[in-house]
């Protein structure tokens, strides 16, 4: 099969694409919410994934440890405490395309943004300025903005905001190239989404990397829509940066751990500005509580606090699906799962001239995520609403767009035609 071939859409086709698929038995592993006893079509894995049924075995062993061992859980739990974050190395640096060295579970999303932002924004007079999206998530402008106000500059000067062309939805590739190379020699950092939330825009993130290093840019990435969506090679792209967090598509719970990247060519540069912790300081002398913060090597240096471990227990149980599933696996039958969804929105579109659905993400599978993003020509609210009522969960963007995103380890591609069954009945 070829996310560019068109298939047949009926009830039959969907089944058929189901029994052929390998990843149907991963939907067990997960709780899909019920609304009066029926299974919600859950279409909004890019907002909050679902429940891994492991997670409670996960955290039960946790509340077991606390429970019989109190403080000593820290060297004696099952998985002892003070170790817990090298429990996610591996499945995460596969999740990212890192080594191992270079990827640690975590903090919160927004918070270690600006933790890295300390170590790969420094402003200088010549070069202060860092590019991102112009319809950034309101935390990342937000955490921008700050920053930039914090070294003393004018975000007005210093944020260079990337926009798509008159009458056009995402960015261009050679858009996003000319912005850098004109703003070049004043370019300190380059920090954008990987895949962009609104718009489900998965960027070229090679090209952006190589045309930043050009520059004399640094280039980091929020992967919060990316991570566990689409394939991603940090290390090989030569990333500076980037962080995610694990709620979305990585299923470990509303505001779980996340997770940031760095790369090795820095992870040992202790001359970087950081905002250290004990528990970014090297593990042997942690507990000796000594004058003198001196980082562990790697993505570690930059922990600051004691891991949030019922959050990462949850996120163990969720990343050990993602190390049987394999992100390649995944990614395949993510980009057929979504164009099964784009044929189905066109052909609504077709039979629904007055009440379209613009789809507004790229039509090229290798320029999206799963997520397709719809605008509403009109009554967008009352789709959206109706969809709701009728067990369709997908979410709404003001002012007028409708977010889709079929997840591969949970949905199937009967879910996705029974979408499109309620689309044409509520709004036809
Ligand atoms: C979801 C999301 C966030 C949320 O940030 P938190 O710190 O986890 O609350 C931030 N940025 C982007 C791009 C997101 O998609």
């Amino acid at each position: 099969m070829n996310p560019k071939q068109p298939f047949e859409i009926n009830l039959a086709a969907a089944q058929s694409l189901d029994a052929a698929d390998p990843f149907r038995k991963f939907r067990e592993r997960f709780h899909i919410p019920k609304i009066h006893d029926t299974e919600v079509i859950y279409l909004t894995g890019n907002s909050l994934g679902l429940l891994p049924k492991k997670a409670r075995e996960y955290t039960g062993q946790e509340f077991a440890d606390w429970e019989h061992l109190g403080v000593e859980g820290h060297f004696k739990a099952k998985n002892p405490w003070l170790y817990y974050h090298h429990f996610h190395r591996e499945a995460l640096a596969k999740i990212v395309g890192a080594k191992k060295e270079e990827v640690v579970a975590m903090g919160s999303l927004t918070a270690n943004l600006h933790l890295l932002l300390v170590s790969f924004y420094r402003p200088t007079k010549e070069r202060f300025k860092i590019i991102m999206e112009a319809n950034a998530f309101p935390s990342d402008q937000y955490a921008v903005e700050t920053q930039v106000k914090f070294h003393g500059y004018n975000p007005e000067d210093a944020i260079v905001e990337l926009s798509p062309r008159e009458g056009e939805e995402t960015l261009r590739t050679e858009d996003i190239l000319a912005t850098i190379e004109k703003h070049g020699p004043q370019l300190a950092t380059i920090m954008i989404g990987g895949v962009n939330y609104l718009s489900g825009q998965f960027y070229d993130l090679v090209a952006i990397t190589d045309a930043g290093h050009k520059a004399g840019a640094l280039v980091g990435f929020d992967l919060a829509h990316a991570a566990g969506n689409v394939m991603l090679k940090l290390h090989e792209w030569n990333v500076d940066f980037a962080c995610w967090c694990s709620y979305k598509y990585l299923n470990s719970g509303p505001g779980g751990v996340a997770g940031i990247f760095v790369h090795e060519k820095h992870g040992h540069d202790y001359s970087l500005p950081r905002f250290g912790g004990w528990w970014g300081n090297e593990e042997a002398t942690r507990f000796e509580m000594k004058k003198g913060f001196i980082p562990q090597p790697g993505a570690a240096g930059w922990q600051v606090s004691n891991a949030p471990v019922f959050s990462m227990a949850i996120h163990r149980a969720s990343l050990e699906i993602f190390e049987e599933a394999g992100m390649d696996v995944l990614r395949r039958k993510s980009e057929l799962l979504t164009a099964f969804l784009e044929m189905i929105i066109d052909r609504y579109n077709e039979n629904n001239p007055l009440r379209a659905l613009k789809i507004v993400s790229p039509r090229d599978p290798a320029a999206r995520g799963c997520q397709l993003s719809l605008k509403a020509v009109s009554n967008g609210k009352e789709i959206f609403n109706r969809l709701n009522d009728a067990g369709v969960i997908v979410d709404w963007r003001e002012p007028n767009v409708i977010r889709m995103a079929p997840v591969p380890l949970y949905n199937s591609f009967e879910d996705v035609w029974r979408a499109g069954e309620v689309l044409n009945s509520v709004a036809g």
